[in-house]
């Protein structure tokens, strides 16, 4: 028997049933010490009395309750790759047809490019000619808003003055446009103040 009374540890093993060396002794003295078969009793009826507790589990839809009100700070990458996944269709064959087309867009860009790329001068030419349109379109343009805002005057000094005055025209035009953009934004944020 050993001198001591038993330790909250050995009343366990005591509980569980354990078997094996260092068991016998334990035994010995809860056998002996009523101190501690009073302790090993009441430690069984506390495990007895947990075992017979109704066993409680949240709803299923618990969980999901929670976090619809958890806000989730998603990484970009994250968001990137769901929204990508959302462009992706559901059934097999919409996929089938998803990727042919991809393959398909994906093989005329590359054959666009390479044809390009050994016909540079074709490229060239079709660049100049895209660019030519262009400044026609813009000096055209250019023309009529001013003929609409100064009159046919202004249209003889355009064309006399040609790229630069065109050019000079739409930065005060674009600058008044930018003016008056922060005119009205700074109108609507003091009328948002002011109802505020
Ligand atoms: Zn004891």
């Amino acid at each position: 028997m050993q001198h001591r009374h038993l330790l909250p540890n050995e009343i366990d093993l005591l509980l569980d049933g354990e078997v094996g060396f260092g068991m016998a002794p334990l035994k010995a003295h809860a056998e002996s010490c009523a101190d501690c078969a009073a302790r090993v009793d009441d430690a069984r009826r506390v495990t007895a009395a947990l075992d017979d507790l109704p066993r409680f589990a949240p709803a299923p839809s618990f969980a999901n309750r929670v976090m619809a009100q958890v806000q989730v700070v998603e990484p970009w990458h994250v968001a990137l790759t769901s929204a990508a996944m959302r462009l992706v269709p559901k059934t097999t064959p919409m996929r089938v047809v998803m990727a042919a087309s991809a393959s398909l867009l994906a093989v005329g860009i590359s054959s666009a490019a390479v044809w390009l790329a050994f016909r540079a001068d074709v490229a060239m030419y079709l660049a100049g000619l895209a660019d030519e349109r262009l400044r026609q379109g813009l000096t055209a343009a250019a023309a009529t808003m001013a003929r609409t805002i100064f009159g046919a005057g202004a249209t003889s000094v355009l064309s006399a003055q040609g790229t630069a005055a065109v050019v000079a025209g739409m930065s005060v035009l674009v600058l008044g446009a930018g003016a008056a953009m922060l005119g009205l934004r700074a109108l609507a944020s003091a009328s948002r103040r002011a109802r505020e």
